[in-house]
Order: structure tokens, then C-alpha cells, then sequence
């Protein structure tokens, strides 16, 4: 590992700050379970580091009735998957937090880190884009806030700008009855990245259905949402040839590669086989 400039900042405005004047590869580090291994195998090599951990007020978990949940961008997948509060409003949350490593790196890892680090198969990534997630940013010209959906560039790239910081992630309250899974396939049970990663959330109201939404992960080269898929629920009726043609236009959206954990014509076989199981599970539970 090449040596490298190491800033520990105890607020978020002298954390910019150094993000945004240093002429050298600056990089922000937070729970440091996928920086550390990038650099340990020279895939990164940045001159300078800007560690978050010191900072305060961005590892917390706050839901109000009206706003829906706010999670600071610090906050560790252990905490997220523990919470009772998303446990009891967004279980799905639990659900892919729980599916991510072991519990040491859970401990470890942030939310801010999954989604920054921007690989196709962040677990935490399918659940958010399906609750219609947001991501604030503050950068030394300012915050913005920005949807989950058009965060991801490509594979390992985000829409951040240089200096730029994810600071919170605001989930939207869900109308009506609801209910939501993340199934996630990998080669094993346990401590495997996902081949595919697929998030199904159906709403009801007054008995009616109300929203179906739909997102895969690790089959394109960033997270997406199947849009297409979701209309055919939502504009026809619930019947079982609905549900397999749905399945077959979600994996019509996936733009996967082939690599050593699977092929690009097993990734798509398995998102149909994933949607189905998804969108029968909601259908019955919700
Ligand atoms: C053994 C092992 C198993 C794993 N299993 C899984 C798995 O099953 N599923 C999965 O999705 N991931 C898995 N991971 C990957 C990793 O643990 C997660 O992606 C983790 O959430 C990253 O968070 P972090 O805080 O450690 O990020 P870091 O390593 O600190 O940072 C990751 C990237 O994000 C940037 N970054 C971090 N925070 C911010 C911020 N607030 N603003 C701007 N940029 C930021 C950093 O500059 C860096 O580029 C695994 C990793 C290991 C080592």
C-alpha cells in the first residue's frame, strides 16, 4: 500500500474543506470495509484521506409519522438491521442490511459506505431505490438532495461532485398497506456478494392495488428499477400470467455481465425466478 496523507476532521465543514482544496487524490473513509481492501490491493491508491469516523451527527436513525425515515450516512448496517423503528416501518431495510457480510463487517460498515462505494450489487441499494429513497449531499458550493435512483453512474461511480459528502438518506413514509422482500442469490448462504439482488415492494389501499415497485441489483452496471415490469401489475390485473410476464420484463431491463461468480444468461434466468418469487410473496402477504 502506497503511503498517504491521513485527515481526521471533527465536523463536516472541515471535512469539505480538505476534500475540496487538496490537489491530491482525496478520498473520504468511513467504516473503511471496502476502501481499505481496494488500497491493501492496489485498486486505490489515493495520497490523501479524510476520515469521517470523527464526526459528529451523522450516525443516527430518526422516523417521524408525517417526513418517513431519515438515516444519517455514518450509520452501520448493524444498527439499521437492529433499529426496531425500521424494523417495524420498513422491514425490508432489515432485511437487506441483514443479507450484507458478517456481523463484524456490519459493525463496521456505514450505509453512506454501501451506497457510495457504488457496486452494482450494494445490497442496501435494490431496498432503497424500491422505497424511493433520497440522498442529501453537502459539498463546499452547498447541499442538494438527490434520488437514489440517479445516484449510481457505473460500476464503483457516483454523481458526486469533488468534495461533495453523502450526509443522510431520507426514506419516504409508505401509503397504505404495504409489504416488501429483498431476496438476494449468491453461490452461498453466508458472506457472498449477491449474482442478483431483487427488492419487491407492493402497496395496497382500501383493498385495491395501489403500487408495485420493483429493483434489481448486480445484473447492470449500476442498481436499477424495473419501471416496465411495474406496469404491468399495476395496469392490468393480478393473475399468475401477469406475475411471469412481469418477471420476464424485469429481466429485459438487466444489462449483466458474465463474471466468476456467474453468466450473464444466469443472471437474467434468476431475476425471472427472483421477481416471481418476490411478487408472489408480497401479493399474498400484503
Ligand atoms: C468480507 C466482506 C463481505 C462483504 N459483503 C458484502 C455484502 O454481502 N453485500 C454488500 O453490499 N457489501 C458487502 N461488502 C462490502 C462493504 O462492507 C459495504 O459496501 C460497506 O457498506 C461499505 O461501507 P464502509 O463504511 O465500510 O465504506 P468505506 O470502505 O469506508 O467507503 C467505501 C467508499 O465509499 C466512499 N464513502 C464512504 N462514505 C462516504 C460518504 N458519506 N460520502 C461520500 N463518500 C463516501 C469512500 O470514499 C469509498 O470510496 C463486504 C465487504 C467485506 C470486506
Amino acid at each position: 500500500m502506497r503511503a498517504f496523507e491521513h485527515f481526521q476532521p471533527s465536523n463536516l465543514k472541515e471535512a469539505i474543506k480538505i476534500l475540496s482544496t487538496k490537489d491530491k487524490e482525496a478520498r473520504v473513509i468511513a467504516g473503511g470495509t471496502d476502501l481499505l481492501n481496494a488500497m491493501r490491493d492496489g485498486e486505490e491508491s489515493p495520497e490523501c484521506i479524510v476520515d469521517l469516523k470523527g464526526l459528529k451527527g451523522l450516525d443516527y436513525i430518526k422516523y417521524k409519522e408525517k417526513e418517513g425515515l431519515r438515516i444519517g450516512s455514518l450509520t452501520k448496517l448493524g444498527s439499521i438491521e437492529k433499529s426496531s423503528i425500521v424494523k417495524k416501518k420498513y422491514p425490508v431495510l432489515c432485511q437487506a442490511a441483514h443479507s450484507i457480510g458478517s456481523v463484524q463487517i456490519r459493525n463496521m460498515a456505514t450505509i453512506g459506505g454501501n451506497l457510495c462505494n457504488a457496486a452494482p450489487s450494494a445490497d442496501m441499494a435494490p431496498a432503497l431505490i424500491a422505497l424511493e429513497a433520497e440522498c442529501k449531499v453537502q459539498g463546499a458550493k452547498g447541499k442538494r438532495t438527490i434520488s437514489l435512483e440517479d445516484f449510481f453512474a457505473g460500476p464503483g461511480e457516483t454523481v458526486l461532485k469533488k468534495g461533495e459528502i453523502l450526509t443522510e438518506i431520507i426514506v419516504p413514509k409508505l401509503a397504505g398497506k404495504c409489504f416488501g422482500v429483498y431476496i438476494k442469490h449468491g453461490l452461498r448462504k453466508a458472506m457472498d456478494i449477491a449474482i442478483a439482488g431483487v427488492c419487491v415492494i407492493i402497496t395496497k389501499e382500501r383493498g385495491k392495488l395501489k403500487g408495485v415497485r420493483i429493483a434489481l441489483g448486480a445484473v447492470a452496471p449500476t442498481p436499477i428499477r424495473a419501471k416496465n415490469a411495474e406496469k404491468i401489475l399495476l395496469d392490468g390485473s393480478v393473475s399468475e400470467d401477469a406475475i411471469t410476464e412481469a418477471a420476464e420484463e424485469a429481466a429485459k431491463a438487466c444489462f449483466p455481465i458474465s463474471d466468476v461468480r456467474s453468466s450473464e444468461w444466469y443472471r437474467r434466468e434468476i431475476v425471472k425466478v427472483l421477481v416471481r418469487r418476490g411478487l408472489r410473496e408480497c401479493l399474498e402477504k400484503v
